[in-house]
């Protein structure tokens, strides 16, 4: 597993308690959650930890590019601690968020044309198979 500690670092952030809890959270939770998701979870064990330190934590993570802010739900910003090139399906039944490969055309940006390509945000809206099944259950 990636040490929190090391991560931060690679990725010019100061590395402090709450900090390397948030990182480690991320990259151990690969479901893109809240904000809100994080701090409920993460005060259980570090009652000091307040919902402004988890926002501005985040801000700073996602500046230095060690993780990802995703704004495909409308109604709220998730966070994704893989930060490799890939794409998102958000499920407009569950919100639930999904990760996909990147086909080869959109990567091949980089190739045909000057422009180095360092994000990409690419983002599929639909239903999963549950609520897909669950739609037709309630027809
Ligand atoms: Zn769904
Ligand atoms: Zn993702």
């Amino acid at each position: 597993m990636t040490n929190s500690y090391s991560y931060l670092l690679e990725h010019n952030v100061k590395p402090s308690l709450q900090r390397m809890a948030i990182m480690k959270y991320l990259l151990t939770h690969k479901n893109h959650p809240t904000a809100d998701d994080m701090y409920n979870e993460l005060s259980k064990a570090m009652p000091t930890l307040s919902r402004t330190t988890v926002y501005n934590t985040l801000k700073i993570l996602s500046e230095n590019r060690a993780c990802l802010t995703l704004t495909l739900d409308e109604k709220n910003v998730h966070y994704d601690g893989d930060t490799s090139l890939h794409a998102h399906l958000l499920c407009k039944g569950c919100m639930k968020i999904i990760d996909i490969p990147l086909n080869e055309v959109s990567l091949s940006v980089s190739e045909s044309s000057d422009f180095v390509v360092d994000s990409i945000e690419v983002s599929y809206y639909g239903y999963c198979s549950k609520c897909q099944k669950k739609k037709i259950r309630e027809q």
